[in-house]
């Protein structure tokens, strides 16, 4: 079963890409219900407005760089 990160109350969620450690395998597009992952200069790169949080790209990333943060919510 997958793990599910889940927000404290008064947070949500943000996936992100560290691009410092992706190698541009696009593996996480394939992935995407939402096609919210773009390739920028050889780079993956999320859409916060059209990623809806559902984490399926982060186990797909060979090298982890899909990471999940809190964020305070407006
Ligand atoms: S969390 Fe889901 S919607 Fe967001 S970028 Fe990853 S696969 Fe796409
Ligand atoms: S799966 Fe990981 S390494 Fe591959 S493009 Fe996506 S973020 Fe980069």
């Amino acid at each position: 079963m997958d793990v599910v990160f889940l927000p404290l109350k008064g947070m949500h969620i943000m996936i992100f890409v560290n691009k410092a450690e992706c190698v541009g395998c696009e593996e996480c597009l394939h992935v995407c219900p939402r096609q919210s992952i773009v390739m920028e200069h050889e780079k993956a790169v999320i859409i916060p407005r059209m990623c809806d949080e559902c984490e399926r790209c982060i186990p797909v990333c060979p090298v982890k760089a899909i990471k999940i943060a809190s964020a305070p919510l407006k």
